[in-house]
């Protein structure tokens, strides 16, 4: 369907009229009164597993939190052929499309030295749904494979041939420092941006956050990594907290909060209720400068049983847990991950492609407190969402 005039639109605070011409926003003018959609720009996820996807029904943990579905996963890795990976990472995608994602970055479990299967598989995934979702691959390697001074060589060189992103699960590990220097290292010799999985726990000893940070500032990578989870900084003592966020804040190091995974994972013991949400303190690193995103991370999976790529979903997640005021938060599944990823921001403005949801609903809390709303898909103006 064809639509050239968008009329009593809530963006950004105001109430607009935007003007369609082909696939391009013509233009956007302020208009007043009330809204009847609220509409923004179509989001990014920066951190999923597509090699995980829709695994929980074959491979139920038989413990809880992080080490069961670990342990899960391992075992259902064993299975894994190129036929299973692109049909799981297939249906994944046809999610994200349906909910309006135009870009997300997977991380791929990454075991030994060689590639493994999935990123090959998600390589040509990644061609298949050229021109409708970018996809960027990030590798998952342990610290102690990838900071290994014989191994990590050889995946940092694999990694760049492919375009790829740079990471490792870090925390805790014996001789952090020397390892996580290493991969920085190599990142500078290759130009790799980088992605972590860091301090995943409520270990208060926990400091791989700080360590990359520091790393970050000394090789001059700006802008250039990420850190996702940092959960242990939901229970660390507040001056130390403060520290490292400012830290953040002077390297630019991106902050990724993944709030379904933390909420299930952590704090998770069999007939107890959890105390500990392991949420990072999203509100307090915003406040200190760092940049925060919102990512799916895990769905259908061990780590995580349900979802569906949703970034909308996810924002409204953490507008609950982390007690968010909406509207102040939508740029965490829009132009923050853009941005952290190297895309371009994809505005709602005059001269911009028309990429952009509209939601059925007057503003930011009532998107919030009516998650039935219809939303319509419009991608180069065309609305592409199911009718209901
Ligand atoms: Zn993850």
């Amino acid at each position: 369907m064809t639509i050239s005039v968008l009329d009593a639109m809530h963006l950004d605070g105001r109430t607009v009229r935007v003007r369609l011409q082909g696939s391009q926003i013509s233009d956007v003018q302020t208009v007043g009164g009330p809204a009847r959609g609220v509409i923004l720009p179509l989001p990014v996820d920066p951190h999923v597993h597509l090699d995980k996807a829709h695994t929980i029904t074959r491979c139920p943990p038989a413990d809880p939190g992080l080490f069961g579905a670990i342990a899960a996963m391992a075992h259902d890795k064993t299975h894994w052929t190129a036929q299973d990976l692109h049909h799981r990472m297939s249906l994944a995608l046809t999610d994200a499309w349906a909910n309006g994602v135009r870009a997300m970055r997977s991380h791929i479990d990454w075991g030994s030295v060689d590639a493994p299967l999935a990123w090959n598989v998600l390589g040509e995934v990644a061609q298949d749904w050229a021109g409708r979702i970018t996809l960027q691959r990030a590798a998952l390697c342990d610290l102690d494979l990838l900071g290994d001074a014989d191994h990590g060589p050889a995946i940092a060189a694999q990694v760049a041939r492919s375009g790829g992103v740079l990471g490792a699960f870090v925390n805790c590990h014996a001789d952090l420092d020397v390892k996580l220097s290493r991969i920085f290292a190599l990142a500078v010799l290759h130009g790799l941006l980088l992605d972590f999985h860091v301090d995943e726990g409520l270990d208060p000893d926990a400091r791989g956050l700080d360590s990359i940070v520091a790393l970050t500032a000394r090789h001059g990578l700006a802008g250039r990594v990420l850190c996702g989870h940092a959960c242990s900084l939901s229970i660390r003592p507040q001056d130390e907290v403060r520290r490292v966020l400012d830290a953040a804040a002077n390297a630019r190091v991106a902050l990724t909060v993944l709030p379904t995974t933390n909420a299930y994972l952590q704090d998770n013991l069999p007939g107890r209720s959890p105390r500990l949400r392991g949420l990072a303190p999203m509100q307090e690193a915003k406040s200190a400068g760092v940049q925060v995103l919102l990512g799916a991370d895990n769905v259908r999976d061990p780590f995580f049983p349900y979802g569906s790529y949703d970034p909308l979903d996810i924002h409204r997640q953490a507008v609950f847990a982390a007690h968010l005021e909406p509207a102040a938060w939508v740029h965490a599944i829009t132009s923050s991950p853009a941005q952290a990823l190297g895309l371009t921001p994809g505005l709602v403005a005059k001269g911009q492609s028309a990429d952009f949801i509209v939601i059925e609903a007057a503003d930011w809390p009532d998107v919030i407190s009516r998650p039935r709303a219809s939303r319509h898909v419009f991608r180069a103006g065309q609305n592409w969402s199911t009718p209901s």
